[in-house]
């Protein structure tokens, strides 16, 4: 078995724990005990003993609406308090079976072994769960380390592998939440059936709620201001200000999950629709709440779902219906992504927008080969282009910008690498120029390809490359990291057709 040795050492004795590192790698993520909330109102919960455990969880039930019934012939003192102030009942007798008759709950909390055994028997005989304290392997539940804002609990449980641990999680958590947390709760409670009537499922709901708990009635019971809070909240219902659509230009990186922008991840969360294009992973996309709309809108060369104007008039209407929608892009919004005709198409129609800016394809593509985009004494400026400009006769600037040293990133440019590498070493850019390739960047089945300009035109003859094709040319690409890539040159034998019809495009 493979071990690892845990040394601990004292002043004089050093002691070697032998921990099996199976038990260490092996950590389900699933739970032995689930945390529920089980009503207790008006229930009677049974502790067996009259000691410190008893107290502890006479304690910890009293801050609920239970009725305890505290078993014991004798009793300390300050359990006997607890008792008297608190209005428990008592049964000052020896224990019998019966005297849990009717609880709920039982706590077997003697201090004594045999005692707590036989309490836990019962109770198990009679259908009742029960907690034996400090004694794990007869517990039907554990108890929690409880944060109470009543009626809002917080729960921490380790399924009895550290009570330490959830006390010091407890008092944290304690320290975040403001102790007016359950006067707002209550308040949010006496209004649910208002809000339930008066405003529509969904959109309009959802934002009185966050207006609410984040707003003035918020404020107004931190600052101890209950009937302030209430009117604050009345008004804030009342307003009925039509619900207004805003629409956010969210980047969604190239393709990894973590790549996304925290910002893209909160109105993702918050979005009504997600209107989405196909580069856009089904992970990311199901960032989203379960409840959002999700409507995907192309496009792959060869099967675009829907034009560039419907998707502009689509922005409008979600917009005009006072949707709040996440139009979510691959990388950036704004390269190559059509993101100007959507913004102008918003701003004509007057609905509110903001770009969220994303991870580019050229960025994540650089990061794969270790890529320097700018490089000192080398390439001190960058190109994002399509390459689709080089058919005419005149050289586009970017051309003239990539001889005199730029780095040059091109999207889309499968089905064009020819007709760019040509007019390129045409334009007099060296033939040996560097040239990396990265198809899917940033993902787990991404693949890297090395070579110079000369090279490039293979790469419309590969139909084996099937996800997007990032191509990067300069001298800086001479500084990246090859070992992990292939040479471009060893593929010439796929028909360049094949290759264009599977590009993917935006
Ligand atoms: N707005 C996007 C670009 C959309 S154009 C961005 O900023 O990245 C689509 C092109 O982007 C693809 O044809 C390909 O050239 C490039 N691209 C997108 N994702 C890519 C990826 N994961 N790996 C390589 N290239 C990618």
């Amino acid at each position: 078995m493979l071990c690892f040795w845990f040394f601990a050492s004292g002043r004089k004795t050093a002691i070697l724990f032998r921990i099996p590192l199976a038990a260490m790698s092996h950590v389900t993520p699933k739970l032995n005990a689930f945390p529920v909330f089980m009503r207790v109102e008006g229930e009677v919960v049974a502790i067996v003993g009259g000691g410190d455990e008893a107290l502890a969880k006479a304690r910890l039930i009293g801050q609920s609406n239970a009725v305890l019934r505290i078993i014991a012939e004798n009793v300390e003192p300050e359990l006997l308090a607890f008792i008297a102030q608190s209005g428990a009942s008592h049964i000052a007798a020896a224990y019998d079976a019966s005297q849990l008759d009717g609880a709920i709950m039982v706590f077997a909390a003697s201090g004594d072994e045999a005692l707590d055994r036989s309490v836990a028997a019962d109770a198990r005989r009679l259908s009742i769960p029960v907690n034996a304290v400090d004694r794990p392997e007869l517990c039907d539940f554990f108890t929690p380390a409880l944060v109470n804002r009543a009626p809002v609990a917080i729960a921490i449980g380790t399924e009895g592998a550290g009570p330490v641990l959830a006390q010091m999680l407890r008092s944290r958590i304690d320290q975040m939440l403001s102790p007016s947390l359950g006067s707002l709760a209550t308040l949010a409670a006496s209004l649910r059936g208002a809000a339930e009537k008066l405003l529509p499922k969904g959109n309009a709901r959802r934002r009185f709620w966050s207006s609410f708990f984040q707003g003035a009635p918020a404020h107004a019971v931190e600052a101890g201001q209950l009937s302030q809070a209430h009117d604050a909240a009345v008004d804030l219902l009342l307003s009925n200000a039509p619900a207004v659509g805003h629409i956010a230009l969210v980047g969604a990186g190239p393709g990894a999950e973590d790549l996304l922008t925290l910002r893209a991840h909160r109105l993702l969360m918050e979005a009504d629709v997600i209107v989405h294009d196909a580069l856009v992973p089904e992970a990311v996309v199901a960032m989203g709440r379960r409840d959002a709309e999700r409507l995907p809108v192309g496009k792959r060369k060869g099967c675009h779902t829907k034009s560039q104007a419907e998707i502009n008039a689509l922005l409008v209407e979600l917009g005009r219906q006072g949707k709040r929608v996440v139009r979510l892009k691959s990388g950036d919004p704004l390269v190559f992504g059509r993101a100007g005709e959507e913004m102008a198409a918003l701003r004509d129609a007057g609905i509110a927008y903001e770009v969220v800016p994303g991870v580019t394809a050229a960025f994540a593509a650089a990061a794969d080969f270790e890529l320097p985009l700018t490089l000192r004494g080398v390439s001190s400026s960058m190109v994002f282009t399509t390459g689709h400009d080089l058919k005419g006769n005149s050289l586009p600037d970017w051309a003239r910008l990539a001889i005199s040293g730029a780095t040059v990133a091109v999207y889309m440019g499968r089905s064009v690498a020819a007709e760019v590498a040509g007019r390129l070493i045409e334009a007099g850019l060296s033939p040996d120029t560097a040239v990396a390739v990265v198809e899917n960047a940033s993902l787990a089945n991404r693949r890297r390809f090395h070579g110079t300009l000369a090279d490039l035109p293979s790469l419309e003859e590969r139909a084996d490359l099937s996800g997007p094709v990032m191509t990067i040319i300069g001298d800086a690409v001479a500084g990246a990291n090859f070992e992990r890539s292939e040479p471009l040159a060893a593929h010439r034998h796929e028909s360049a057709a094949k290759a264009a019809a599977a590009e993917v495009e935006e």
